[in-house]
C-alpha cells in the first residue's frame, strides 16, 4: 500500500493512494495521523481493518495538495553519510569533506548524523536557498527508510522487522556550512532543507527494493542514478546499527545516503540557484520535486 499525508479543503488528512495514484481514499475516520497509521499497519498489514472499506471517501489526487508524508516528525531524521562508493570518492575529491581524518573516502562503518524536524518539507515546497548565506546549497537524492516497530534491534532480530516501507528525501545541503563548521548537522539542518516524499510505501509492496533505481533530475537534466543495491551498507545494517542502542520507534526515519552526482561532485561545483527545479524519483515511491527560491 502507498499512503499520503494530504490536504483538502483547509484540513490535513491521511490517504492511500489507489487507481495508478489518481484517487485518495481518504484515511481520517480510520487513522488520526500518519503515525497512528503506521502503528496499526504495522500490527496488521493490509488486513488493517478499515483501509480497505469501499465506503471510504474518495478524492481526486488533483484536488488535494500533498504533504510530507510525516510533516513533523517526533524526532530528527537519523542520515547516512557517504553510503555509496562512489558519491563517497567524489566527496573526498571535492575537499570538502571536513569529517575525512583518516583520509580514507569510503567509511568502515556507517557515519550517521541527523536533520531537525524543522527541517521538513512536502513534495512541491520551494527550498529557500537564502537560509544559506554563503550560496552552497546542494542536493542530495536519498532512499528513506521508515521504522514501523519500536524497540531496540537485538542481537537475535531480523531488522527487516523494524521496516514499515519506505519514502524519499532531498538531504539538501549547505556545503560551505559543512566544511567550515566540521559537521554535518548545521549545514544539513535548515528550514526546509528537507523535502520528503511524495508517499510512503510499504515494504510488502517493493519486495525488491534493491533492484529499484534512484534518480535525481536537476531542471531536467540527470544529474544522479544509481540502484538501491549499490549502497555500502545495505537496510539491514543500518536499522541494526542505529538501533542496536537507540530505541526506535514508529515513524522513525532513516535516510539511507547518496548516489554520486551531487553538485560538489562537479568542477566547479553546480550549486543550486533561485528557480531550479529538483526532481528525486524511485518507481513505486513515486516523485519528489521541489523548487528552489
Ligand atoms: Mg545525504
Amino acid at each position: 500500500m502507498k499512503f499520503v499525508t494530504f490536504s483538502h479543503l483547509g484540513r490535513v488528512k491521511v490517504g492511500r493512494l489507489v487507481e495508478d495514484d489518481a484517487t485518495i481514499v481518504d484515511l481520517s475516520a480510520v487513522a488520526t495521523g500518519m503515525l497512528d497509521l503506521i502503528e496499526r499497519h504495522a500490527a496488521l498489514g493490509d488486513k488493517t481493518r478499515g483501509f480497505d472499506d469501499p465506503a471510504l471517501p474518495r478524492i481526486a489526487l488533483a484536488e488535494a495538495r500533498l504533504l510530507a508524508p510525516i510533516p513533523r516528525p517526533a524526532r530528527n531524521v537519523f542520515c547516512v553519510g557517504k553510503n555509496y562508493r562512489e558519491h563517497a570518492q567524489e566527496f573526498s575529491r571535492s575537499g570538502f569533506d571536513a569529517s575525512a581524518g583518516s583520509g580514507a573516502a569510503v567509511p568502515d562503518l556507517p557515519i550517521i548524523f541527523s536533520k531537525p524536524p524543522s527541517s521538513v518539507s512536502g513534495p512541491g515546497d520551494a527550498i529557500d536557498s537564502s537560509l544559506d548565506s554563503l550560496d552552497s546549497v546542494d542536493y542530495e537524492a536519498e532512499l528513506t527508510i521508515v521504522i514501523g516497530r519500536r524497540g531496540r534491534v537485538g542481537p537475535g532480530d531480523d531488522p527487516w522487522d523494524f521496516v514499515f516501507g519506505y519514502t524519499l528525501v532531498n538531504d539538501v545541503t549547505s556545503r560551505e556550512l559543512q566544511k567550515r563548521h566540521k559537521q554535518w548537522l548545521l549545514g544539513k539542518g535548515i528550514d526546509g532543507f528537507c523535502p520528503m516524499g511524495p508517499a510512503i510505501v510499504t515494504r510488502a509492496a517493493l519486495p525488491d527494493i534493491g533492484a529499484a533505481r534512484l534518480t535525481c533530475h536537476v531542471n531536467g537534466e540527470l544529474r544522479q542514478s544509481a540502484p538501491v543495491s549499490d549502497l555500502i551498507f545495505d537496510i539491514p545494517t543500518l536499522v541494526k546499527t542505529i538501533g542496536r542502542g537507540i530505541t526506535l520507534e514508529p515513524g522513525d526515519l532513516i535516510a539511507t545516503g547518496t548516489p554520486a552526482g551531487v553538485g560538489i561532485g562537479f568542477l566547479p561545483p553546480r550549486y543550486l540557484k533561485r528557480g531550479d527545479v529538483v526532481r528525486i524519483e524511485l518507481a513505486g515511491i513515486g516523485v519528489l520535486e521541489n523548487p528552489v527560491a
